[in-house]
Order: structure tokens, then C-alpha cells, then sequence
């Protein structure tokens, strides 16, 4: 797979953190791609020559619509159409007739060489692009950059190198790659690829996915730090990248890559089998999202539906508030990719160690005990209230369940209520429609909400237990402060009374619990929190088919059983070591996964 004989054991190691793209492990060898130099010279040319050159023009146009439509074939075949349909937008631009005479009328005006003039034209409509404020224009920028760039290396007589270059199987280093790039791209020679720029929602990174290379995006500066050869470990599940990586290394990422490859394997047998137990008690299973795209994934790896989805992404990485139109479309996304299957849409979760540049939130001494989630959210009914409206909206077009994050007390839930029914009274009198009897549930993720869960079961449509936050409130463990890490136990006994206490609480007065933080997917806890009586998991896509594998594996009995023992426990270790044992013991065929991770 790699040649480890080339390895050189005294280039450093470097590990970084990147945006995660495309799911998938590989290791290999780096071939970096510099950045490209499509800067033409400026030369003057005779007024005789003139016709020759836009002679010259029209020929680079015929070729590069010849590229473009063999790639939209291409892809059209092996992905489907709508991912073909990109570069319908590419010949678009090709065939937009006020460029193609702009640049004509140019070079017979200023008698320069035609690639010098098509650049400057180029660069004048992307510089106007990147200054309007219509998010939908300026993605179109990339696409008019890119066949902008198949236009200058036709014209220059460069080939589309990139892509054909690779001999050898390896990892491809680029500052950038255009959609287009990784659809050329053979998944035979490419065993993953890198990136300084990009977001993971950029069409390289769905383009990606589709094709199933791993991938890791917006790594900053990664085109410097790897030179060609170098050995590399992707993890396009992660978002991770490590360059000249130790033995150590090597060894946990094989092991990693071996456990994602059986878990993808069995995925196929699973997808279409239900959630539930060999004594028939069904369980849902649910996925959490946090952009509209990651339903496709939901969907794959056989979860029933979304059981968190983090509106604040959409947030993220942009200069200006989404307005009520973008986020009604992206929530109207949701809900149709997702229909007949439900969605629990949690409104803003803004603070902690999620931020917004465009709002001025002023700097805490402690951002997770500050004005975050649902607390921002009232004090902003500007921002809370277009959130609201837009969420509504989409809801007739789907099956939504409307959660607050961070609810401490029914007060809260109360107020926040009443700013929902303000929006639905608005709704109403607009004759605008939305689902009247959407269900609205709480996050219960403070222990003052767990402690007075019997109170608010009174009041919400259902509980979700955001376990990553309430393990941090019980514990006074900062979540994201590695020097603690170890006090962040999610066995700790308070934390298996609590969940039990709001489970309890939840189901005395009818209404269904949840669990959204990480741990349920963590496989060494099913078994407890399923005997404890949660209705229902919802967790990252890619754990959904070892979760499933497990509920399918025992019997509901047994897991009340182990549950049972489990609340007479006195520490976090017993608790765990008692899980492990469990789990070897009732799921045998799991554990082979779990000794590799
Ligand atoms: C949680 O706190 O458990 C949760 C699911 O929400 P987040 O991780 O987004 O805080
Ligand atoms: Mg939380």
C-alpha cells in the first residue's frame, strides 16, 4: 500500500486539525501540487494579427466546452445526473455572451495578446462577485474561476496537468482543488486528498464524498508543511491529517482504517434492518447533523431520522446573519430529504466554544457558564424570532420537533415558548402555513434541568439528554480541556442517576426521551442506557450501524438487567469495567471492533 522504506524517520512529525470532508482513512504517500501560475505576460500585437487572436480565443472555447461536457458525462454516469449538473453551470459561463464579446471588443481596442485580456476580464468579474453580498452569487464565483482557468491553460497551451500527473497511488496536497479537479480525479491514484482552503460544503468537498475519497479541507497551510513523498496519515472522518508519522502511529491509524472498513462492510447488511432487540423492543435510531448535506449520510449508514440538528452551523463561517429566506430553504431541505422520517431541529446554540464573527459577543471569563444557547437566544428575539419563523415555515414540509438547547428550568422553556407563539400568531395572520401541532421539546444538558425534569416533563412534547454538556455541568469538567480529561467520565454514577432520574421523570408523564451527545454512540454504553429505558439514540451517521449491530445483538431483559446493577455501583471505573465486560459477554462479535480502537 505504502513503501515504508522511504520513510524518512528524521523528517519531523506534524499533526494537523482540518475540516473533515470526506469519511475514510488512508495512508500513503504526499504528491503536493503548488500553486499554479495561469499569470499570462502582457503582449502587444500588430493590428493584423488581431483576427489570429481572437481566432486563438474562439478555438481555447470550443475546447474547453469539449473538456467541460465530456467531465458533466462522466460524472453523469458514474454519480447521476444532479451532480453532472455542475458543470451544466460550467458551460454557462462559457457560453455567457457578454464575456465572450467583452474580450473580442478588448483585444481589438488595446491590441494586446488575447490570454493577457481574457485574464483581465476574468479577474474584473471575479472582483465584482466577491463583493456582492448574495451568498448564492458569490459560490457561483468558484465556478467562473474554474472554467476561467480551463479557458487560460487552453489559451496557454498548459495541459489540465493536475489530475493526469499522478502515476502512483498517493495523497494529493493542494492549496485548492476546483470541483472539477476532483472529478478527474481516479480513485485508484488518488487515496485521499488535502487541502489549505475550503469548507465542507463546497462542491469539492460534496464532489468528494460522492466519489468516496476521503478528504480533509481547511487545513491553512498544509501546502507547506508536506513535500513530496512524505508519508501521510488522512482521516477524512476526523478532520485530521499527520506527516511523517511514528510507527505508533502508523499501527493505530491501520487498525482505525481496518475498523472503518468491516464497519462500512457490514453497513450494507444493516441499512435496511430495524433497530431492535432479538426479545422485539424497538429502539430509534437517529442521526445528528449539522448541515443540510449530512442527511445523505443519516440516511446511508440507516438512521431513522435526525435526532440533532445544529442549526448554529449555518451560522458559521460567514460575514452576515443568514436571512429568514436562506435559513427557510435550508431548513425546507432538511425536512423534505428527510420526510417521512422525523427531525429535531435545536434552534441557535451559540457560546461555549462556538462563535459567530459577525455578532459582537463580548468575551467571558468562562463562555459555558455565559450567555449562550438559549439564553442568547432571548435576550436576541431579532435573531431568535427570524430563526423561529424560518423553522415553522419549513415545518410543513416535513416531520419537525422544534428543542431548546441549554433549558436550566421550566421558566426558561416557558419564555421561550411565549416568543413562539408570538411568531405562530404572526404566521397565522399571514395565512401562512405551518405545522400547528409541532411538538416542543427540551435539551437536557444542566443538572438544574435534570433535578426539576419532573416539572418540565409537565410541560415539553419530549426530552433530549445532551450528555456532552450535561457531563460537564455535573462534573465541573470543561469539556474541552484536555489537562481534565479524565475526570470526564461518563460512568460516573451521578451521571447514570441523572439520566435515569430524567428518564423516569419523561416517562411518568408519557412523553419520549432522547439522547443526543456523543455518548450514544459510544458502544460500551448501549447496553446500560438502553436497559435504563431511553427511547431513543441519535448520534454521529458514521457510529449508527455499530449502535444498531449492538440493540440487535441482545435482549432488552438482559440490558434492564445490567442497567439494574449498574445503579448500585459506586465509581466510574466499576461502571465501566462492568460495561466492557457486558458487552464482551451479550456482544462477542463487537469486540474485535473495539480492541482496535
Ligand atoms: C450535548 O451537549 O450533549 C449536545 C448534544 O449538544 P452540543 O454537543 O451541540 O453542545
Ligand atoms: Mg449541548
Amino acid at each position: 500500500m505504502y513503501d515504508n522504506k522511504k520513510d524518512n524517520m528524521q523528517n519531523k512529525i506534524i499533526q494537523l486539525k482540518g475540516i473533515p470532508a470526506a469519511p475514510g482513512i488512508v495512508i500513503g504517500h504526499a504528491h503536493v501540487f503548488g500553486a499554479e501560475d495561469l499569470t499570462p505576460s502582457e503582449i502587444k500585437i500588430e493590428a493584423e494579427n488581431v483576427n489570429a487572436e481572437i481566432e486563438k480565443f474562439k478555438v481555447a472555447l470550443i475546447k474547453t466546452k469539449k473538456e467541460i461536457t465530456s467531465i458533466e458525462n462522466k460524472i453523469s454516469v458514474e454519480l447521476g445526473v444532479e451532480h453532472g449538473k455542475i458543470f451544466s453551470a460550467h458551460l454557462l459561463v462559457l457560453e455567457d455572451a457578454v464575456l465572450v464579446e467583452e474580450v473580442i471588443l478588448r483585444v481589438k481596442k488595446k491590441k494586446r495578446n488575447v490570454e493577457f485580456i481574457f485574464s483581465e476580464v476574468l479577474n474584473s468579474y471575479v472582483k465584482a462577485l466577491s463583493e456582492v453580498k448574495d451568498e448564492y452569487l458569490r459560490d457561483r464565483m468558484s465556478d467562473i474561476m474554474d472554467v476561467g482557468k480551463r479557458i487560460l491553460r487552453n489559451l496557454m497551451g498548459t495541459t489540465d496537468y493536475r489530475m493526469e500527473e499522478l502515476s502512483e497511488k498517493c495523497i494529493v496536497i493542494a492549496y485548492d482543488l476546483a470541483p472539477s479537479d476532483t472529478a478527474m480525479m481516479h480513485k485508484g491514484r488518488v487515496l485521499g486528498f488535502a487541502t489549505d482552503i475550503g469548507g465542507r460544503t463546497s462542491h469539492t468537498a460534496i464532489m468528494a464524498k460522492s466519489l468516496e475519497i476521503p478528504a480533509v479541507v481547511g487545513l491553512d497551510n498544509i501546502t507547506h508543511l508536506v513535500k513530496n513523498g512524505d508519508l501521510v496519515i488522512l482521516d477524512g472522518i476526523h478532520g485530521v491529517v499527520i506527516v511523517n508519522p511514528t510507527k505508533n502511529f502508523i499501527e493505530k491509524y491501520e487498525r482505525e482504517k481496518e475498523k472503518y472498513e468491516h464497519l462500512e462492510r457490514d453497513l450494507t447488511e444493516l441499512r435496511n434492518l430495524k433497530s431492535e432487540t432479538i426479545d422485539g423492543k424497538k429502539v430509534i435510531l437517529a442521526g445528528n447533523i449539522e448541515l443540510p448535506e449530512d442527511v445523505a449520510s443519516v440516511i446511508a449508514h440507516g438512521g431513522e431520522g435526525i435526532g440533532l440538528y445544529r442549526t448554529e452551523y449555518f451560522f458559521m463561517n460567514r460575514q452576515d446573519l443568514p436571512s429568514e429566506e436562506e435559513q427557510f430553504n435550508a431548513y425546507k431541505s432538511v425536512a423534505m430529504r428527510t420526510k417521512p422520517n422525523f427531525v429535531i431541529v435545536r434552534t441557535l446554540d451559540l457560546g461555549g466554544d462556538k462563535f459567530l464573527s459577525q455578532l459582537d459577543i463580548p468575551k467571558e471569563m468562562n463562555p459555558f457558564l455565559g450567555w449562550r444557547a438559549i439564553r442568547f437566544c432571548l435576550a436576541r428575539p431579532d435573531i431568535f424570532k427570524t430563526q423561529l419563523r424560518a423553522i415553522l415555515r419549513a415545518s410543513s414540509y416535513g416531520k419537525f420537533k422544534l428543542m431548546y438547547p441549554l433549558i436550566s428550568g421550566v421558566e426558561e422553556f416557558r419564555k421561550a415558548n411565549v416568543m413562539l407563539e408570538e411568531v405562530k400568531q404572526e404566521l397565522r395572520k399571514k395565512n401562512i402555513p405551518f405545522d400547528e401541532k409541532i411538538p416542543v421539546g427540551a435539551m437536557i444538558e444542566v443538572p438544574s434541568a435534570a433535578m426539576t425534569s419532573d416539572i418540565l416533563a409537565k410541560e415539553a412534547a419530549f426530552f433530549s439528554i445532551g450528555t456532552n454538556d450535561l457531563i460537564q455541568y455535573t462534573l465541573a469538567v470543561d469539556r474541552v480541556n484536555e489537562k481534565i480529561a479524565y475526570l470526564y467520565e461518563p460512568t460516573h454514577p451521578a451521571i447514570i442517576h441523572m439520566i435515569k432520574m430524567i428518564i423516569d421523570n419523561g416517562h411518568k408523564e408519557n412523553i419520549p426521551v432522547g439522547l443526543c451527545g456523543e455518548m450514544a454512540g459510544d458502544i460500551s454504553m448501549i447496553i446500560i442506557l438502553l436497559g435504563l429505558g431511553l427511547d431513543e439514540f441519535s448520534t454521529s451517521p458514521i457510529a449508527i450501524p455499530e449502535v444498531k449491530k449492538v440493540f440487535r445483538s441482545i435482549k432488552y431483559s438482559d440490558a434492564q438487567k445490567v442497567a439494574e446493577n449498574v445503579l448500585s455501583m459506586k465509581t466510574g471505573k466499576e461502571i465501566q469495567e462492568y460495561a466492557y465486560l457486558m458487552l464482551k459477554k451479550l456482544v462477542p462479535a463487537i469486540i474485535n471492533d473495539l480492541s482496535s480502537s
